[in-house]
Protein backbone atom coordinates (compact mmCIF):
# COMPACT_ATOMS: atom_id res chain seq x y z
CA UNK A 1 0.00 0.00 0.00
CA UNK A 2 0.72 3.19 -0.55
CA UNK A 3 -0.27 6.84 0.19
CA UNK A 4 0.31 10.41 -0.95
CA UNK A 5 2.50 11.91 0.56
CA UNK A 6 1.90 15.20 -1.27
CA UNK A 7 0.26 15.58 -5.10
CA UNK A 8 3.36 14.14 -6.68
CA UNK A 9 5.10 11.69 -4.24
CA UNK A 10 4.08 8.08 -2.61
CA UNK A 11 4.91 6.64 0.39
CA UNK A 12 5.51 3.31 0.77
CA UNK A 13 3.70 1.46 4.11
CA UNK A 14 6.59 1.14 5.69
CA UNK A 15 7.32 5.46 6.01
CA UNK A 16 3.64 5.22 7.81
CA UNK A 17 4.53 4.21 11.09
CA UNK A 18 7.72 6.22 11.44
CA UNK A 19 8.22 8.70 14.01
CA UNK A 20 7.61 11.36 12.40
CA UNK A 21 6.37 14.77 13.83
CA UNK A 22 2.95 15.17 14.72
CA UNK A 23 3.13 18.58 12.03
CA UNK A 24 3.95 16.17 9.42
CA UNK A 25 1.39 13.67 10.49
CA UNK A 26 -1.28 16.13 10.05
CA UNK A 27 0.21 17.84 6.76
CA UNK A 28 -0.01 14.91 5.36
CA UNK A 29 -3.51 13.79 6.72
CA UNK A 30 -5.63 12.03 3.84
CA UNK A 31 -8.45 14.07 3.09
CA UNK A 32 -10.24 13.92 -0.16
CA UNK A 33 -11.76 11.02 -2.32
CA UNK A 34 -8.14 10.58 -4.60
CA UNK A 35 -5.76 9.93 -2.40
CA UNK A 36 -8.04 7.60 -0.16
CA UNK A 37 -8.55 5.37 -3.23
CA UNK A 38 -4.71 5.46 -3.65
CA UNK A 39 -4.23 4.14 -0.10
CA UNK A 40 -6.63 1.48 -0.13
CA UNK A 41 -8.73 -1.18 -2.50
CA UNK A 42 -12.58 0.62 -1.12
CA UNK A 43 -15.40 -1.61 -1.79
CA UNK A 44 -18.51 -0.18 -3.18
CA UNK A 45 -19.83 0.90 -0.13
CA UNK A 46 -16.90 2.99 0.40
CA UNK A 47 -16.59 4.16 -3.18
CA UNK A 48 -19.94 5.79 -2.63
CA UNK A 49 -20.06 6.70 0.73
CA UNK A 50 -16.61 8.55 0.03
CA UNK A 51 -18.70 10.63 -3.30
CA UNK A 52 -21.16 11.41 -0.66
CA UNK A 53 -19.01 13.07 1.66
CA UNK A 54 -20.53 16.51 0.45
CA UNK A 55 -23.69 15.38 1.25
CA UNK A 56 -23.17 13.95 4.74
CA UNK A 57 -21.66 17.19 5.31
CA UNK A 58 -19.15 15.68 7.51
CA UNK A 59 -15.03 15.64 6.32
CA UNK A 60 -12.81 12.72 5.60
CA UNK A 61 -9.17 12.91 7.79
CA UNK A 62 -7.36 9.90 8.13
CA UNK A 63 -3.43 10.51 9.82
CA UNK A 64 -0.80 8.18 8.13
CA UNK A 65 0.00 6.76 11.10
CA UNK A 66 -3.36 5.48 11.57
CA UNK A 67 -4.00 5.03 8.06
CA UNK A 68 -0.93 2.59 8.72
CA UNK A 69 -2.99 0.77 11.18
CA UNK A 70 -5.46 -0.35 8.51
CA UNK A 71 -5.44 -3.99 6.89
CA UNK A 72 -5.71 -3.18 3.58
CA UNK A 73 -6.55 -6.80 2.56
CA UNK A 74 -9.99 -6.76 5.46
CA UNK A 75 -12.82 -4.68 3.92
CA UNK A 76 -14.06 -5.68 7.90
CA UNK A 77 -10.93 -4.14 9.28
CA UNK A 78 -11.69 -2.33 12.80
CA UNK A 79 -9.50 0.25 12.27
CA UNK A 80 -11.26 0.87 8.63
CA UNK A 81 -14.86 1.02 9.86
CA UNK A 82 -14.13 3.82 11.95
CA UNK A 83 -12.96 6.16 9.64
CA UNK A 84 -13.25 5.11 5.97
CA UNK A 85 -16.99 6.40 5.00
CA UNK A 86 -19.21 4.44 3.64
CA UNK A 87 -22.62 4.86 1.78
CA UNK A 88 -24.99 3.65 4.61
CA UNK A 89 -23.88 7.33 6.61
CA UNK A 90 -26.39 8.88 4.15
CA UNK A 91 -29.32 6.26 5.70
CA UNK A 92 -31.94 7.74 8.09
CA UNK A 93 -33.07 5.25 11.03
CA UNK A 94 -35.51 5.63 13.30
CA UNK A 95 -34.45 7.70 16.49
CA UNK A 96 -31.55 9.19 14.84
CA UNK A 97 -30.63 12.62 15.65
CA UNK A 98 -28.62 15.23 14.33
CA UNK A 99 -27.56 16.17 17.79
CA UNK A 100 -28.06 13.36 20.06
CA UNK A 101 -27.64 15.01 22.86
CA UNK A 102 -29.27 17.91 23.25
CA UNK A 103 -25.99 19.83 23.05
CA UNK A 104 -27.44 22.92 21.24
CA UNK A 105 -30.14 23.23 23.55
CA UNK A 106 -27.68 23.01 26.03
CA UNK A 107 -25.62 25.71 24.87
CA UNK A 108 -25.42 27.82 27.96
CA UNK A 109 -22.52 30.40 26.25
CA UNK A 110 -21.20 30.31 22.68
CA UNK A 111 -18.94 27.34 22.42
CA UNK A 112 -19.69 25.94 26.20
CA UNK A 113 -22.34 23.36 26.77
CA UNK A 114 -24.18 22.53 30.38
CA UNK A 115 -25.92 19.63 30.41
CA UNK A 116 -24.79 18.91 34.65
CA UNK A 117 -24.70 21.23 37.82
CA UNK A 118 -21.10 20.89 37.96
CA UNK A 119 -19.95 20.55 34.63
CA UNK A 120 -19.60 22.50 31.56
CA UNK A 121 -18.05 21.24 28.33
CA UNK A 122 -15.72 24.28 26.34
CA UNK A 123 -15.61 23.49 22.58
CA UNK A 124 -12.24 24.89 21.95
CA UNK A 125 -11.68 23.66 18.39
CA UNK A 126 -13.83 21.86 15.37
CA UNK A 127 -10.63 20.54 13.90
CA UNK A 128 -9.33 16.62 14.81
CA UNK A 129 -6.92 14.65 13.64
CA UNK A 130 -9.34 11.95 12.35
CA UNK A 131 -12.68 12.28 11.56
CA UNK A 132 -14.48 9.01 13.21
CA UNK A 133 -17.50 7.90 11.28
CA UNK A 134 -19.35 7.43 14.64
CA UNK A 135 -18.37 11.02 15.79
CA UNK A 136 -21.53 12.55 18.41
CA UNK A 137 -20.80 15.98 17.14
CA UNK A 138 -20.77 15.11 13.33
CA UNK A 139 -22.66 18.36 12.93
CA UNK A 140 -20.38 21.00 13.97
CA UNK A 141 -16.86 18.85 13.95
CA UNK A 142 -14.83 19.94 11.14
CA UNK A 143 -18.05 22.27 9.75
CA UNK A 144 -15.04 25.29 10.07
CA UNK A 145 -14.12 28.12 12.44
CA UNK A 146 -10.80 26.36 13.25
CA UNK A 147 -9.69 26.56 16.82
CA UNK A 148 -11.62 29.31 18.95
CA UNK A 149 -9.87 32.59 20.13
CA UNK A 150 -9.58 33.08 23.51
CA UNK A 151 -11.90 36.62 22.93
CA UNK A 152 -14.14 34.22 20.88
CA UNK A 153 -14.20 32.34 24.15
CA UNK A 154 -14.50 35.15 26.11
CA UNK A 155 -18.99 34.74 26.83
CA UNK A 156 -17.93 30.80 28.06
CA UNK A 157 -15.53 32.54 30.16
CA UNK A 158 -17.87 35.22 32.26
CA UNK A 159 -20.50 32.23 32.62
CA UNK A 160 -17.54 30.24 34.12
CA UNK A 161 -16.67 32.38 36.16
CA UNK A 162 -20.96 34.10 36.85
CA UNK A 163 -21.13 30.55 37.65
CA UNK A 164 -18.91 29.16 40.68
CA UNK A 165 -20.39 25.68 41.19
CA UNK A 166 -19.11 24.60 37.70
CA UNK A 167 -16.13 22.93 39.02
CA UNK A 168 -14.96 20.54 36.28
CA UNK A 169 -14.44 21.93 32.89
CA UNK A 170 -13.85 19.53 30.11
CA UNK A 171 -11.92 21.02 26.95
CA UNK A 172 -13.18 19.52 24.36
CA UNK A 173 -14.07 20.05 20.35
CA UNK A 174 -12.70 18.48 18.47
CA UNK A 175 -9.67 17.68 19.71
CA UNK A 176 -7.82 20.03 21.68
CA UNK A 177 -4.34 18.93 21.39
CA UNK A 178 -4.30 19.06 17.33
CA UNK A 179 -3.85 22.81 18.34
CA UNK A 180 -0.85 24.23 18.58
CA UNK A 181 0.73 24.02 22.22
CA UNK A 182 1.02 27.59 22.87
CA UNK A 183 -2.20 28.27 21.69
CA UNK A 184 -3.43 25.25 23.60
CA UNK A 185 -1.37 26.48 26.89
CA UNK A 186 -2.83 29.77 26.57
CA UNK A 187 -6.52 28.50 26.66
CA UNK A 188 -5.74 25.96 29.59
CA UNK A 189 -3.93 28.97 31.44
CA UNK A 190 -6.93 30.77 31.02
CA UNK A 191 -9.29 28.49 32.47
CA UNK A 192 -7.26 27.60 35.34
CA UNK A 193 -7.58 31.61 36.00
CA UNK A 194 -11.22 30.82 36.84
CA UNK A 195 -11.26 29.90 41.21
CA UNK A 196 -14.40 27.79 41.05
CA UNK A 197 -12.91 25.51 38.56
CA UNK A 198 -10.77 22.36 39.89
CA UNK A 199 -10.79 20.16 37.15
CA UNK A 200 -9.47 20.43 34.24
CA UNK A 201 -10.19 17.26 31.14
CA UNK A 202 -8.62 17.72 27.74
CA UNK A 203 -11.22 15.67 25.67
CA UNK A 204 -8.68 14.04 23.10
CA UNK A 205 -8.46 11.19 20.32
CA UNK A 206 -4.68 12.04 20.08
CA UNK A 207 -2.86 9.52 21.79
CA UNK A 208 -4.63 6.38 19.42
CA UNK A 209 -4.58 8.52 15.95
CA UNK A 210 -1.69 11.03 16.57
CA UNK A 211 0.48 9.59 19.58
CA UNK A 212 3.73 11.38 17.90
CA UNK A 213 2.17 14.89 19.55
CA UNK A 214 2.42 13.75 22.92
CA UNK A 215 5.96 15.27 23.38
CA UNK A 216 7.83 16.09 26.36
CA UNK A 217 7.30 19.96 25.12
CA UNK A 218 3.80 19.63 25.18
CA UNK A 219 3.90 17.96 28.63
CA UNK A 220 6.31 20.13 29.95
CA UNK A 221 4.03 22.98 28.63
CA UNK A 222 0.52 22.09 30.53
CA UNK A 223 2.09 20.62 33.96
CA UNK A 224 1.94 23.58 35.67
CA UNK A 225 -2.43 23.83 35.06
CA UNK A 226 -2.19 20.21 37.05
CA UNK A 227 -4.54 18.96 37.86
CA UNK A 228 -5.25 18.10 34.24
CA UNK A 229 -7.04 15.07 33.42
CA UNK A 230 -6.90 13.25 29.43
CA UNK A 231 -9.51 11.65 28.35
CA UNK A 232 -8.96 9.58 25.46
CA UNK A 233 -10.42 7.30 23.34
CA UNK A 234 -9.57 3.67 22.00
CA UNK A 235 -11.75 1.45 21.02
CA UNK A 236 -9.71 -1.48 19.61
CA UNK A 237 -7.03 -3.65 20.68
CA UNK A 238 -5.03 -3.15 17.09
CA UNK A 239 -5.01 1.01 18.27
CA UNK A 240 -2.82 -0.31 21.39
CA UNK A 241 0.65 0.31 19.28
CA UNK A 242 4.15 0.95 20.71
CA UNK A 243 3.59 4.27 19.93
CA UNK A 244 0.41 4.73 21.75
CA UNK A 245 2.01 2.67 24.42
CA UNK A 246 4.55 4.73 24.86
CA UNK A 247 1.84 8.13 24.53
CA UNK A 248 0.31 6.84 27.51
CA UNK A 249 3.51 6.00 29.81
CA UNK A 250 4.63 9.75 28.78
CA UNK A 251 1.54 11.52 29.85
CA UNK A 252 1.16 8.64 33.59
CA UNK A 253 4.96 9.82 33.68
CA UNK A 254 3.83 13.25 33.99
CA UNK A 255 1.16 12.74 36.30
CA UNK A 256 -2.05 13.09 33.76
CA UNK A 257 -4.70 11.02 35.08
CA UNK A 258 -5.63 8.80 31.69
CA UNK A 259 -9.05 8.25 31.46
CA UNK A 260 -10.50 6.14 28.60
CA UNK A 261 -13.96 5.92 27.29
CA UNK A 262 -14.95 3.15 23.94
CA UNK A 263 -17.89 3.58 22.33
CA UNK A 264 -19.30 0.16 21.51
CA UNK A 265 -19.14 -0.43 17.65
CA UNK A 266 -20.88 -2.78 15.45
CA UNK A 267 -18.30 -4.93 13.52
CA UNK A 268 -15.15 -3.17 15.84
CA UNK A 269 -15.90 -3.93 19.45
CA UNK A 270 -19.19 -5.66 20.01
CA UNK A 271 -17.02 -8.53 21.35
CA UNK A 272 -16.11 -9.69 24.69
CA UNK A 273 -12.81 -11.18 24.04
CA UNK A 274 -12.07 -8.19 21.79
CA UNK A 275 -12.89 -5.40 24.55
CA UNK A 276 -11.30 -7.87 27.30
CA UNK A 277 -8.27 -7.26 25.05
CA UNK A 278 -8.46 -3.46 25.01
CA UNK A 279 -9.05 -2.78 28.41
CA UNK A 280 -6.13 -5.30 30.04
CA UNK A 281 -4.18 -3.32 27.68
CA UNK A 282 -4.73 0.26 28.81
CA UNK A 283 -4.58 -0.80 32.23
CA UNK A 284 -1.35 -2.32 31.63
CA UNK A 285 -0.71 1.14 30.51
CA UNK A 286 -2.00 2.93 33.30
CA UNK A 287 -5.33 4.24 31.65
CA UNK A 288 -8.39 3.50 33.13
CA UNK A 289 -11.45 2.21 30.89
CA UNK A 290 -14.11 4.08 32.39
CA UNK A 291 -16.65 4.13 29.95
CA UNK A 292 -17.68 1.41 27.66
CA UNK A 293 -20.66 4.03 25.99
CA UNK A 294 -23.79 2.76 23.90
CA UNK A 295 -23.74 4.29 20.74
CA UNK A 296 -25.24 7.55 20.41
CA UNK A 297 -27.83 7.81 18.14
CA UNK A 298 -26.42 10.46 15.76
CA UNK A 299 -27.43 10.51 12.41
CA UNK A 300 -25.75 8.07 9.70
CA UNK A 301 -24.22 6.29 12.37
CA UNK A 302 -27.01 3.44 12.60
CA UNK A 303 -24.70 0.81 10.10
CA UNK A 304 -22.28 1.24 13.17
CA UNK A 305 -24.98 0.76 16.16
CA UNK A 306 -25.86 -2.27 18.44
CA UNK A 307 -28.79 -3.06 20.15
CA UNK A 308 -28.19 -2.12 23.52
CA UNK A 309 -28.92 -5.95 24.72
CA UNK A 310 -25.48 -6.52 23.03
CA UNK A 311 -23.45 -4.35 25.59
CA UNK A 312 -25.46 -6.02 28.55
CA UNK A 313 -24.57 -9.30 27.52
CA UNK A 314 -20.62 -8.21 26.71
CA UNK A 315 -20.85 -6.80 30.16
CA UNK A 316 -22.27 -9.85 31.40
CA UNK A 317 -19.13 -12.09 30.10
CA UNK A 318 -16.62 -9.63 31.35
CA UNK A 319 -17.84 -9.25 35.27
CA UNK A 320 -15.59 -11.53 36.89
CA UNK A 321 -13.41 -12.26 34.32
CA UNK A 322 -11.84 -8.37 34.58
CA UNK A 323 -10.75 -6.79 37.47
CA UNK A 324 -12.38 -3.81 38.77
CA UNK A 325 -9.88 -1.43 37.32
CA UNK A 326 -9.78 -3.03 34.07
CA UNK A 327 -13.75 -3.00 33.80
CA UNK A 328 -15.98 0.37 32.61
CA UNK A 329 -19.51 1.06 33.01
CA UNK A 330 -21.98 0.50 30.36
CA UNK A 331 -23.31 3.85 29.71
CA UNK A 332 -26.56 5.22 27.75
CA UNK A 333 -26.03 8.89 27.20
CA UNK A 334 -29.98 9.42 27.09
CA UNK A 335 -31.47 11.60 23.84
CA UNK A 336 -31.95 15.07 24.25
CA UNK A 337 -28.83 15.37 26.52
CA UNK A 338 -31.13 14.43 29.57
CA UNK A 339 -28.14 12.71 31.36
CA UNK A 340 -25.79 9.81 31.26
CA UNK A 341 -27.66 6.37 32.88
CA UNK A 342 -25.62 3.11 33.59
CA UNK A 343 -27.00 -0.03 32.75
CA UNK A 344 -25.97 -3.59 32.97
CA UNK A 345 -26.45 -7.23 33.47
CA UNK A 346 -29.18 -7.46 36.50
CA UNK A 347 -27.71 -9.73 38.97
CA UNK A 348 -30.75 -9.52 41.57
CA UNK A 349 -32.93 -12.50 40.89
CA UNK A 350 -35.09 -12.26 44.22
CA UNK A 351 -35.85 -10.08 47.06
CA UNK A 352 -37.92 -10.29 50.01
CA UNK A 353 -37.48 -8.39 53.12
CA UNK A 354 -34.27 -8.31 54.06
CA UNK A 355 -33.18 -10.63 52.28
CA UNK A 356 -31.66 -10.66 48.16
CA UNK A 357 -31.13 -13.44 46.31
CA UNK A 358 -28.03 -12.83 43.93
CA UNK A 359 -26.58 -14.90 40.60
CA UNK A 360 -23.14 -14.39 40.54
CA UNK A 361 -21.27 -14.20 37.58
CA UNK A 362 -20.19 -18.00 38.10
CA UNK A 363 -23.90 -18.49 37.66
CA UNK A 364 -24.34 -19.54 41.36
CA UNK A 365 -27.61 -18.59 43.53
CA UNK A 366 -27.02 -16.91 47.04
CA UNK A 367 -28.57 -15.13 49.32
CA UNK A 368 -27.29 -11.72 51.13
CA UNK A 369 -28.68 -11.00 54.38
CA UNK A 370 -29.44 -7.22 55.71
CA UNK A 371 -28.39 -6.49 59.49
CA UNK A 372 -31.67 -6.76 61.76
CA UNK A 373 -33.83 -4.20 62.74
CA UNK A 374 -33.28 -2.65 66.19
CA UNK A 375 -35.83 -0.74 67.78
CA UNK A 376 -35.06 2.63 68.63
CA UNK A 377 -32.36 3.29 65.90
CA UNK A 378 -32.14 6.51 64.21
CA UNK A 379 -32.57 7.11 60.08
CA UNK A 380 -33.46 3.14 59.75
CA UNK A 381 -30.34 2.12 60.54
CA UNK A 382 -30.24 -1.32 62.39
CA UNK A 383 -27.51 -0.17 64.82
CA UNK A 384 -25.19 -2.24 66.49
CA UNK A 385 -24.68 -4.15 69.23
CA UNK A 386 -21.58 -5.61 68.69
CA UNK A 387 -22.28 -8.97 68.78
CA UNK A 388 -24.93 -9.83 65.67
CA UNK A 389 -24.23 -7.75 63.09
CA UNK A 390 -21.20 -9.60 61.15
CA UNK A 391 -19.34 -6.06 60.65
CA UNK A 392 -15.89 -7.38 60.89
CA UNK A 393 -14.15 -4.57 62.71
CA UNK A 394 -15.35 -6.27 65.96
S1 LIG B 1 -11.75 12.75 17.47
FE1 LIG B 1 -13.61 12.93 18.74
S2 LIG B 1 -14.55 14.86 18.10
FE2 LIG B 1 -13.09 14.27 16.50
S3 LIG B 1 -14.28 13.13 14.99
FE3 LIG B 1 -13.39 11.63 16.42
S4 LIG B 1 -14.99 11.32 17.98
FE4 LIG B 1 -15.49 13.24 16.86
Amino acid sequence: MTIPASADTLLPLSELRRPHDWRWQLSHSVSDAAALARALPLSEPEQRGVAALGERGFPLGITPYYLGLIDAADPDCPIRRQVVPRIEELEHVPGDLADPLGEAEHEAAPNLIQRYPDRALLFATDRCAVYCRFCTRSRLVGAGGGARSLDRLGPAFDYLRAHPEISDVIISGGDPLVMATDRLVRLVAAVREIESVQTIRLATRVPVVLPQRVTDELLQALRPFHPLWIMTHFNHPKELTVEAAEALERLADAGFPVMNHSVLLRGVNDDADVLAALFRGLVRRRARPYYLLQADPVRGTGHLRTPLQTGIDIMRRLQGRLSGIALPKLIVDTPGGLGKVPVGPDYVVARREGVTRFRTHRELEVDYFDPPRRAGTANGDPGCDGLECGRKEH
